[in-house]
């Protein structure tokens, strides 16, 4: 049947050419003040121009508590609460009493997006005065004001 084959035929060149356009054009990292090409984008400075260059490719979410900064990178998840053997930053927490041994969980996603999610604590988290049910997640944003039961407050930077 050559009708068949003759479709086929020119089926097969018109994949192959979606298949380039689909391959991605902005791998390339440039100094935002020399634009040169950067070999290493996550390089703290420019091999060009030697000026400090903005961490985009490494987003950090801090959290300011009045008793210590909390900073989390991508993939990492950080329990908050008073118990040593539940958070690592318990420290910050042990002189507040209404804070639970394991009150909620902060993480920072590989898109750069913050989470919160409160994990059965007694007395609440709160983002920006709204209470987040138990096992929820909620994104927090750059300014976001956490709250941990009724008065330990951190602020929340995101960059
Ligand atoms: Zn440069």
């Amino acid at each position: 049947m050559p009708p068949t084959h003759g479709r086929e035929a020119t089926l097969l060149p018109s994949d192959a050419a979606m298949g380039q356009q689909q391959q991605p054009q902005s791998t390339a990292f440039m100094c935002p003040y020399c634009e040169a090409v950067l070999t290493n984008p996550g390089a703290a400075q420019c091999d060009s121009c030697l000026r400090p260059l903005p961490q985009r490719g490494t987003p950090v979410l801090r959290v300011h508590f009045p008793t210590g900064e909390l900073k989390i990178s991508v993939g990492q998840h950080l329990v908050l609460g008073r118990d040593a053997g539940q958070s690592p930053v318990a420290q910050t927490f042990t002189q507040y009493d209404n804070v639970s041994r394991r009150h909620s969980t902060v993480w920072l996603d590989p898109s750069g997006t913050a989470w919160v999610r409160d994990e059965g604590s007694t007395n609440g988290t709160f983002v920006n005065g709204e209470r987040l049910p138990r096992g929820v997640e909620a994104p927090l944003r750059d300014g976001d004001q956490l709250r941990l039961a009724a008065d330990v407050t951190g602020t929340v930077q995101l960059n």
